[in-house]
């Protein structure tokens, strides 16, 4: 199969690495990649991991691009049949004039079903419906040696649960049937409350936690003393016909993804620093009502206000940006506090800071989410003193029996890797058992040891 030598990054546009980039059209084009390769291989979505996990320097790549077909959507019963290059905005076009959403969305639309599958996604209502595996009914995966299996959770739940957040580390996900969810409409209901401090905006979430379906708190990371973690909660839930004014009730499924605007190739490096995002932080603060009920929002700007500006992550300049994203189990939100203050004390320039409660986590070997306090944090790459500040965290995380997830890591070491994933060694045995040559490898799982 024809392949070019490309040079890839993940969204965090750090640690670039070059290998050859394939993108079979069938899943027997795919299978024969697996069959034939005598190097290090593994899979790419739409490169919306923040850092390598979709790379192999000096292997393989192997792209779903063309792997992009919808196969069936059930109006009845909201089965979508797809392969695994379709992205979650594919499945809402697809969807929406039939009443049905994709059962977990994360902050982009713009990933793969593979990706979603892969990373175990999770969204705003991870408190109720849980991660995106919850949802697979079942997966067709091509096993390194080019077997093609399909599974389920019933059928052979050791495999589906280590290819759950198994970050492409078990085969090529080729084709997957989700479980959409039924919506009346596609507008939001929701409700922002404006917090003062970490400890109310810890009471809201988890109060809101028990009246809505989606809710997530942004947080002003660089707030200090008594504002320390004050944020603007949104919740919401999907709107009924009702709920919409009399021009919208003619089309309540109307979803138009639309045009983006780009951010300029020339856009000056350093743009983003303390000191604008201290300001950009308080201008969204204090935007934002003290308490608005009510408010219809499309599902473009409650769930994605980023997809609005494609490659916006070209704004932090060409030494790009690092996230990092914990969880931490409830009853540690002294650890929460304290992450809020390391963050804010070491002036960390994070403009899309995330806070939000997680539910029950499922058995997925490697999937990140788990019951408790889960924040996410993006950071100019060249922040002086940013590899301390997120050692530091990295010690916080683990005392508090916390982990970091892989989808976003770029740098936690090995060992405190093994502290954070208690069943790292399963799944470690589990890819001997099924790839005993170690044809599947990415810039991750070497660095990792996955
Ligand atoms: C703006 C933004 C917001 C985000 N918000 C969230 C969020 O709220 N919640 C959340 O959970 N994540 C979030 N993410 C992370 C993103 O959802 C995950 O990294 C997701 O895996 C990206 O999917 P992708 O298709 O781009 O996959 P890639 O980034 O290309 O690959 C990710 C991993 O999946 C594997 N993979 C991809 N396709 C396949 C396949 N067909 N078979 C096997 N393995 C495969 C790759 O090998 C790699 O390990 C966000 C990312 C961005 C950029």
């Amino acid at each position: 199969m024809a392949s070019r030598t490309v040079s890839l990054t993940g969204w965090g546009r750090i640690a670039p690495s070059r290998a050859e980039l394939a993108e079979p059209a069938t899943a027997a084009g795919a299978a024969r990649l697996l069959e034939t390769s005598g190097r290090g291989l593994i899979a790419r979505g739409l490169g919306r991991s923040y850092n390598n996990a979709a790379q192999c320097d000096g292997g393989v790549v192997i792209s779903t691009a063309r792997l992009n077909r919808i196969l069936d959507l059930d109006p009845a019963t909201g089965l979508a049949t797809c392969e695994a290059g379709v992205s979650l905005e594919q499945l809402m076009v697809a969807g929406l004039p039939a009443g049905w959403f994709v059962p977990v969305s994360p902050g982009t639309r713009q990933v793969t079903v593979g990706g979603a599958i892969a990373a175990d996604v999770h969204g705003k209502n991870h408190h109720v419906a849980g991660s995106f595996a919850r949802h697979v009914r079942s997966a067709d995966i091509v096993l390194p040696g080019g077997e093609l299996r399909t599974v389920t959770e019933p059928s052979d739940p050791e495999l589906f649960w280590a290819t759950a957040g198994g970050m492409g580390l078990t085969g090529l996900i080729v084709r997957a049937v989700i479980q959409l969810k039924r919506v009346a409409t596609s507008r939001v209901r929701v409700d922002t409350v404006r917090t003062a401090d970490i400890d109310e905006t810890m009471a809201v979430l988890a109060e809101h936690d028990t009246s809505y379906g989606y809710t997530v708190a942004w947080s002003d990371s660089l707030a200090r003393g008594a504002r320390l973690g004050r944020s603007v909660v949104t919740s919401g839930d999907f709107a009924g016909p009702g709920d919409l004014s009399a021009s919208d009730r003619a089309d309540p499924f109307a979803f138009r993804p639309g045009a983006r605007l780009g951010v300029p190739s020339w856009m000056p490096p350093g743009l983003i620093n303390r000191y604008s995002v201290g300001l950009a932080n308080e201008a969204y603060y204090r935007k934002a009502p003290r308490a608005r009920q009510g408010e219809l929002q499309t599902i473009g700007a409650f769930f994605h206000p980023l997809d609005a500006i494609r490659n916006w992550n070209r704004v932090y300049g060409p030494g790009g940006f690092r996230q990092y994203q914990y969880v931490v189990p409830f009853g540690q939100e002294a650890a929460v506090r304290r992450s809020f203050e390391l963050v804010s004390r070491a002036r960390a320039a994070s403009f899309v800071t995330v806070l939000k409660r997680f539910g029950e986590g499922d058995p997925g070997l490697l999937s990140f989410p788990a019951p408790g306090w889960t924040l996410a944090l993006d950071v100019p790459a060249r922040t002086r003193g940013l590899d301390g500040l997120l050692a530091s965290l990295d010690r916080l995380v683990v005392d508090a029996g916390g982990r970091v997830y892989l989808a976003k890591d770029s740098r936690v070491p090995p060992g405190t890797l093994a502290a954070m994933y208690p069943r790292l060694e399963e799944f470690r045995k589990l890819r001997a058992g099924i790839d005993p040559d170690g044809i599947l490898a990415s810039d991750l799982s070497r660095r990792l040891r996955l």
